[in-house]
């Protein structure tokens, strides 16, 4: 794997020295202002939250702001339902844009007046070829493009149509604007670029006022200059879109239009992410063909999804500590995103106790109907959180899988004969076992010693090897308990023989109008398997099981380990007193690094 191993155990992140020489060179008089620019037509994903984490993190660090500003050119794909979740999970990480809630839409009438004065320069005109003959005059990367008959029509002229453009006097795909530049260009974003398109379409915001729609590139840069953005932070397929950022932004600042110091744009390398998509498209094929339960299935990796399965904010932000920033596209384990969580909810989940596969144990010379508070601790390593009671009886439910009747070598748990301890309880040593009809193990016998009670003084009297988990039947809690895993089985989703395939890059503004301003372009090669064949069947187990009843009480987004199995949730949606539902978060190890996967 390309991993950048250097940068990542070093956490280096190139943009933090950018911005530090700017800060002490005075680029910008000390402001840093950067800006997160998501397109309001989806829910946010962990790749976003890398470019969250990153410049919202940059600005923080600097004492400067970040804005969030939804770039919502693209009149037919947006949704305000959208734009609500998305501000959503970015304070759920943590961040807080404070009045700088902002839309591309807000600059349309500016970017209007920029495009008749570029008319003005002679440095824009109407194009009035169809989208077919724009694509072929445009070249190809070894052949220049072809002027059209148009690139030469008067300012007056140019102006006029623009204006009538405006008006709505013309149908879709008849006419656009184009920046006059260089035809030649090796660069294609810079061989007259397309700045307007015709869109007779309502926009949810600006409603019918507009049905021409600026492009992606011309907004960008531009409302990057007016919010006085100074660091514009995107990923590496932007990087042959900046001489035309550049260009735009320096020929108004020359024309008095914009103040300087400019933004200046900086590409870093995209998050990919094994045993996990990242695109839009594939997250919605997930959704709307039924294979998960919607945007918010705890095992999407969409920043909904995540919260529900249990993962955390400052997990997110651990994690994009330890991959780093760099200019060089990688991917990364999903196996560091686990550990992240891990060791974020180490530290703060309280422990509980639960039984997920339970099985009777009988403590058969406990007296019937005592009950003992045995006194656990919330956090072992953590004293200052204190200590809680649970109850022991004579009937106790201990996981399946902690009695063996045939133990195999090494095996130190339940079996007959064999001693082990009852976490902060009792050594009991194994009697017997009662199975039923079809030979299944139904109850296991044990004897308990009265001298081994944890905490006391014959507690370390004799040392066994085992240490089981249970909880009292009379006590103990029904909970439904949703076992998630990886959604995908195999590292890379639909590459062939498991190699390893191109990131998943999203197709960078389309100079051309047929295309929607920065659409992810069909990235799915025409032999590529689909990637819908590598999903894990086993991604959702749900099962009935037994937990604390303290549990019952647990608030919903509650974060617990279960001791021995791994750390939870209470589901947000459908946990209840009455019914409690959790979900697992993650395992306490990394299950899929066993080779026998
Ligand atoms: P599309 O453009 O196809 O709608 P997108 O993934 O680019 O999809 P945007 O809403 O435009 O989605 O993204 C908002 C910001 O998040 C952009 O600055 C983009 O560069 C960044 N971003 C998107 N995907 C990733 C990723 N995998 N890693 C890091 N940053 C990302
Ligand atoms: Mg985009």
């Amino acid at each position: 794997m390309a991993q950048d191993d250097d940068a990542r155990a070093a956490g280096a992140n190139f943009l933090r020295t950018i911005v530090a020489e700017d800060n002490a060179l005075r680029t910008y008089g000390g402001r840093v202002v950067t800006r997160f620019p998501p397109e309001p037509n989806g829910y946010l994903h962990f790749g976003h939250a890398k470019s969250i984490v990153l410049n919202f993190g940059l600005a923080a660090e600097n004492a400067g702001t970040c804005h969030l500003r939804f770039d919502d050119t693209n009149p037919l794909k947006e949704d305000v339902e959208y734009e609500d979740s998305i501000a959503e999970s970015v304070r759920w990480l943590g961040y807080d844009w404070g009045a700088h809630r902002y839309h591309a839409s807000d600059y349309y009438d500016a970017l209007y007046a920029f495009a008749e004065w570029f008319i003005e320069q002679g440095l824009a005109y109407v194009d009035s070829q169809s989208p077919d003959e724009l694509r072929r005059t445009r070249g190809t990367l070894t052949e220049p493009g072809i002027a059209g008959p148009w690139r030469d029509r008067s300012v007056a002229e140019n102006l006029d149509l623009l204006r009538r453009m405006r008006a709505g006097e013309f149908a879709d795909g008849t006419h656009v604007l184009r920046l006059r530049i260089d035809l030649a260009s090796p660069n294609i974003n810079m061989r007259d670029p397309v700045i307007y398109r015709i869109r007779h379409a309502r926009h949810h915001r600006t409603g019918d006022k507009w049905c021409i729609y600026p492009l992606y590139d011309y907004t960008h840069c531009i409302s990057d200059a007016l919010e006085r953005v100074t660091h514009s932070i995107c990923t590496l397929e932007f990087q042959d879109h900046r001489p035309l950022y550049d260009w735009i932004i320096e020929r108004l600042a020359e024309g008095g239009k914009l103040a300087r110091p400019l933004p200046h744009q900086y590409e870093f390398a995209r998050l990919n992410l094994t045993y996990a998509v990242l695109s839009k498209r594939k997250l919605l094929r997930l959704v709307d063909e039924g294979h998960v339960d919607g945007w918010d299935d705890p095992r999407m990796p969409t920043l909904v999804g995540a919260r529900r399965r249990g993962y955390t904010a400052s997990g997110f932000r651990a994690f994009n500590e330890r991959i780093g920033v760099s200019k060089s596209d990688s991917w990364i384990d999903m196996s560091v995103l686990e550990d992240a969580m891990r060791d974020d909810l180490n530290a703060s989940a309280a422990r509980r106790l639960a039984v997920l596969d339970p099985v009777r144990l009988v403590v058969d010379n406990y007296p019937d109907g005592q009950s003992e508070d045995m006194s656990v601790p919330n956090h072992p390593q953590k004293p200052e959180l204190g200590r809680r009671m649970l109850p022991f009886t004579r009937e106790l439910w201990i996981e399946r899988d902690d009695f063996s009747e045939t133990p195999p070598k090494g095996y130190f748990r339940l079996s007959p004969g064999a001693e082990v301890r009852l976490r902060y309880a009792y050594i009991v040593r194994c009697t017997g076992v009662e199975k039923d009809a079809e030979g299944r193990v139904a109850v296991v016998h044990c004897s308990y010693d009265a001298a081994t009670r944890s905490g006391t003084a014959g507690a370390d009297a004799r040392k066994v090897k085992g240490n089981i988990h249970w909880l009292s039947t009379a006590h103990a809690v029904p909970a439904e308990v949703r076992l998630y895993d990886r959604l995908f089985r195999v590292p890379f989703p639909g590459a062939r023989d498991g190699g390893m395939p191109e990131g998943e890059t999203t197709g960078a503004a389309d100079p051309l109008p047929a295309h929607a301003a920065n659409a992810a372009v069909d990235d799915e090669a025409a032999d590529e398997r689909d990637f819908l064949d590598d999903l894990n069947p086993d991604s959702k187990r749900i099962i009935r099981a037994y937990v604390e009843p303290s549990l019952a009480l647990a608030t919903s987004e509650e974060h617990i380990q279960f001791e021995r199995h791994g750390y939870f949730v209470a589901d947000s949606g459908d946990h209840a007193p009455e019914h409690p539902v959790f979900n697992r978060t993650v395992t306490l190890r990394d299950s899929w690094a066993k080779p026998s996967r």
